[in-house]
C-alpha cells in the first residue's frame, strides 16, 4: 500500500517540477525585459550642414558645419543632444563616433535618474572628449525634461520673457557683400567678425547702413597694439563689446587691455571650461560660454553661477549648432546678458524644428525638455 502511494506521487512531482521550470524561465525572461527597459538605448547620426554663405572668421573659411547628434531612449522617451565639430578644438565627429562606440555599453548601462549625476559619470567616462560629453549631457537634459513634462527653463524656474535678443553674425567678406548680408537680414543686434586687415572699414561701412547694436568678435586676431588702436575707433562707431581681442594665452596683453579698453571685453577662446574663469578675472569683463567647448548644459550652469559670483558678465555663444543645440542655449537664455545663438539662421539646412526668432526675440515652443521636434 505504501509502495503504491509512492509510485502514485511520482507523476505529481514531475508536474510540479515542470511548472517550476516554466515559472523560473518566465521570471528570467521578465528580468531580462525589465533590465533592458532600465538600460538606456543610445543611437547617433552625423551631418554636414551647408551654410547659406561661406562662413569666414579670422581663422579661416568653411562652407559646411559637421555635427554630431545623439539620441538617448529610456522607457519610450527620447532625448537629443548635439555637438558640432570645430577644427580649432580638434575633436572631429569621427572622434566622437569612435569614442562613443568604444564605451557605448557603459553609457547605456547608467541608471539614469538626473542629468547632473549623468554628466559626472560621462565626464569620467570620456575625460578627453568634452564635445561628446556635451551631446550626451544635452540629450540627458532633454530626456529629463520629457520625464518631468516641462521645458527646462520652467524646471529651472526661469522666466523666458527675460531672455535677451540674440544677435545675427556677419562673417568676414568683401565690404559690399557684408553690407548686402546685413541688408538681407534686418536685425536689432549684429555680431561682426573682425580680426583681419581693414576690419575697422568693414564696421564703418556697416554702421552707415544700420542703427542696430553692433558687437565685434576678433577671434584672437589682434596684437595688443592693434587692439589698443582699434577698440577706441569701434567705441566711436557705437560698438557695444569686443569678443576675444588677443591670442588666448596673451594674459599679459589682456591685463593691459583690460585697464585701457573703453569697451567691455569678453573671453571666448581664453575661457573654454570651468577652471578658466578664475584666470579671466581682471583680464576680461565677461565670458562667452559655449556648451560644446565646456562639455554641456550641466557645467554651463555652474559656469554662469561662478561668473556671477565673480561679478562678470555672461554670454552664451554658439558653434553653428542646428536647432537641437540652439534650443539648448535658449533654455539658459533668461540667465544671460548676451546671447549669440544664430546657428539655424546661418545654416541652409536644419535637423529639427524648435526655437525660432522674431526680430531677435527667442520664440519658445513650450514643449518639454529642449522643446524640439526631430525626424529621427
Ligand atoms: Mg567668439
Amino acid at each position: 500500500m505504501l509502495l503504491a502511494d509512492k509510485t502514485a506521487a511520482a507523476p505529481c512531482c514531475c508536474q510540479q517540477f515542470f511548472v517550476l521550470q516554466i515559472f523560473v524561465a518566465i521570471s528570467f525572461l521578465l528580468c531580462i525585459f525589465v533590465a533592458q527597459q532600465l538600460n538606456m538605448k543610445v543611437s547617433y547620426k552625423t551631418f554636414s550642414l551647408p551654410f547659406k554663405y561661406p562662413f569666414t572668421i579670422s581663422k579661416g573659411t568653411k562652407t559646411h558645419q559637421p555635427t554630431f547628434i545623439v539620441e538617448l531612449e529610456h522607457f519610450g522617451l527620447k532625448g537629443y543632444g548635439e555637438a558640432p565639430a570645430i577644427a580649432y578644438y580638434n575633436i572631429p565627429v569621427e572622434k566622437m563616433v569612435e569614442d562613443l562606440e568604444r564605451k557605448k555599453i557603459f553609457v547605456e548601462k547608467f541608471a539614469f535618474s538626473d542629468p547632473e549625476r549623468y554628466w559626472h559619470y560621462l565626464h569620467h567616462l570620456f575625460p578627453n572628449n568634452s564635445f561628446l560629453v556635451c551631446a550626451l549631457d544635452m540629450a540627458g537634459w532633454d530626456l529629463y525634461g520629457k520625464i518631468k513634462r516641462k521645458p527646462l527653463y520652467e524646471l529651472w524656474n526661469l522666466d523666458k520673457n527675460e531672455s535677451p535678443l540674440t544677435d545675427y553674425t556677419i562673417g568676414i567678406d568683401t565690404i559690399d557683400k557684408m553690407v548686402e548680408k546685413m541688408k538681407e537680414k534686418p536685425w536689432p543686434v549684429y555680431k561682426v567678425k573682425v580680426g583681419v586687415e581693414g576690419d575697422i572699414e568693414m564696421v564703418e561701412a556697416l554702421r552707415k547702413h544700420t542703427d542696430a547694436i553692433l558687437r565685434v568678435d576678433a577671434n584672437a586676431g589682434w596684437t595688443l597694439e592693434q587692439a589698443l588702436q582699434k577698440i577706441p575707433l569701434l567705441k566711436e562707431l557705437g560698438v557695444e563689446m569686443v569678443e576675444q581681442p588677443l591670442a588666448k594665452d596673451n594674459w599679459e596683453g589682456m591685463k593691459v587691455l583690460f585697464e585701457k579698453s573703453p569697451l567691455p571685453l569678453f573671453a571666448d577662446e581664453a575661457c573654454v571650461a570651468e577652471n578658466d574663469i578664475g584666470n579671466c578675472v581682471n583680464h576680461f569683463h565677461g565670458i562667452n560660454i559655449k556648451l560644446t567647448k565646456c562639455s554641456g548644459i550641466t557645467p554651463a550652469r555652474r559656469m554662469i553661477a561662478t561668473a556671477r559670483a565673480l561679478h562678470m558678465k555672461v554670454m552664451v555663444g554658439c558653434m553653428n549648432e542646428s536647432s537641437v543645440g540652439t534650443a539648448a542655449i535658449a533654455q539658459l537664455a533668461p540667465l544671460l546678458d548676451v546671447v549669440d545663438m544664430d546657428g539655424p539662421l546661418l545654416l541652409r539646412e536644419d535637423i529639427a524644428k524648435g526655437v525660432t526668432f522674431n526680430n531677435g526675440k527667442i520664440q519658445y515652443t513650450d514643449l518639454p525638455g529642449l522643446g524640439i521636434e526631430i525626424d529621427w
